[in-house]
């Protein structure tokens, strides 16, 4: 016998059909983080003053939560991928649905980044001449394309969860996912079994998630309100227009690209796409990380019809893969960098940016702050200062909160338009 989930939702538990907590709590936890939101920001601007106070003792708080995220993803996309591949019972469906998802993914990141590059030429004018003197940025090694790829495979068993590596993660879910299907023409009993323990073990582990995230309102107070505490007039100062320009693709992509994809693909209205994304993307926002929402988005996803078959498999590997806000990100900052030093981008000099920035997003792991690392890869590959990254480095949380929703509501649009695909094809 296989045990599944309840079919509407992947944790029942915390959030019900319409994104509600069970009944024995006042509030549902997307109206819990909304609160804790609105009150980091009245708090952090209130403690303007005392910055060093939020950071030094409020801040820790957010970092728990952080660390018990990282700490729960490792196991959360191995088996949640595992399951995935298992329920399809067949290696062509998992090839089909997994060559749909990366063609999703690859196309609507290059969009991403060519809108990001168009509005940043457009704003080019209003950027504000920050001084480039004295910056310095402690670069990461450069890698190059043929290690990148390399790195993808793991080398040894336990390291990929110990490093939480997570493209090596998705490799050992594949290959083990893989070989559980294959066991089937040898032993249809063992294929039975080990089903029905990577189901059980995907709802354990669920479960450890759901409990973390019953913290996320203190959680998401906790992270949120050091930063407006310390950035609140820098919002208001000389990178708001680079900041705003972010901002714009952000939401031209999202109301362009994610709209007509659900809606042409799947038949699903844009509104009511956003309106049931809203506790996903409220989360995304306030955590800044794409595999921390992971769970909220599984559920978000199932309330819009999309089947878990699809959803658990294309949504771990678009938390790791798929980002489209920080591949805007990286345009637009590379187009802001490049003009403080007063370069003008040529076109090839554009094409490569979209080609390395597509990669760059691939290669960033979905938590906080992980997209400026792979900023400097973008900017070496067109040979500009990686120094520059000093620059919109002060403010690389609020590009991070708004680029992470993107890349969580971008997984999503292809959750529910694979999912319509399969089940027409079925
Ligand atoms: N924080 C982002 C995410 O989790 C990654 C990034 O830094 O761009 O999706």
């Amino acid at each position: 016998m296989v045990h599944h989930n309840s079919s509407t939702g992947f944790y029942p538990h915390i959030i019900s059909k319409g994104g509600c907590m069970e009944k024995k709590n006042k509030f549902s936890l997307a109206v819990q983080i909304f609160i804790a939101l609105i009150l980091a920001i009245i708090v952090g601007l209130l403690m303007q003053g005392s910055a060093d106070v939020a950071n030094d003792y409020i801040k820790p708080f957010g970092t728990i939560f952080l660390n018990l995220i990282k700490f729960i993803v490792g196991p959360i996309v191995l088996f949640s991928i595992m399951a995935g591949v298992v329920s399809m019972k067949d290696i062509k469906k998992v090839g089909s649905i997994g060559g749909l998802t990366v063609a999703y993914y690859l196309l609507t990141t290059a969009f991403a980044i060519t809108i990001g590059l168009v509005f940043g030429n457009i704003f080019k004018g209003a950027f504000p001449a920050l001084s480039t003197s004295g910056l310095s940025y402690e670069a990461a090694e450069p890698v190059s394309f043929m290690d990148t790829i390399v790195n993808i495979f793991p080398n040894n068993f336990v390291k990929p969860l110990l490093d939480a590596n997570m493209l090596q993660v998705i490799i050992m879910a594949l290959l083990l996912g893989f070989a559980v299907i294959l066991i089937a023409d040898v032993s249809p009993d063992a294929n039975e079994r080990i089903i029905n323990d990577i189901n059980d073990l995907n709802n354990v582990f669920m479960r450890v998630m759901e409990m973390i995230l019953r913290l996320s309102p203190v959680g998401v107070f906790c992270l949120l309100c050091p930063v407006v505490a310390k950035n609140g007039p820098m919002i208001l100062g000389s990178l708001a227009m680079v900041l705003l320009t972010a901002y714009i693709c952000y939401a031209v992509h999202a109301v362009v690209v994610y709209s007509l994809a659900v809606k042409c693909i799947a038949g699903v209205s844009p509104l009511l796409f956003f309106r049931k994304m809203s506790p996903a993307m409220m989360f995304a926002f306030s955590s800044a990380s794409s595999v921390g929402t992971l769970p909220i988005n599984l559920e978000c996803v199932s309330n819009l019809g999309a089947s878990k078959e699809v959803s658990s498999f294309v949504l771990p590997l678009g938390a790791t893969i798929n980002m489209d806000g920080t591949a805007i990100y990286q345009g637009v900052c590379s187009i802001f960098i490049a003009s403080c030093y007063g370069i003008n981008l040529t076109m090839p000099q554009m094409l490569t940016i979209v080609l390395t920035a597509t990669l760059a997003s691939i290669g960033t792991a979905g938590v906080p702050g992980a997209g400026m690392v792979m900023l400097a890869m973008v900017l070496q590959s067109v040979g500009l200062p990686v120094e520059g990254i000093a620059l919109v480095a002060g403010v690389d949380r609020i590009f991070d909160m708004g680029r992470t929703v993107l890349n969580i509501t971008g997984d999503a649009s292809c959750a529910v338009c694979i999912s319509h695909i399969n089940n027409r094809k079925k």
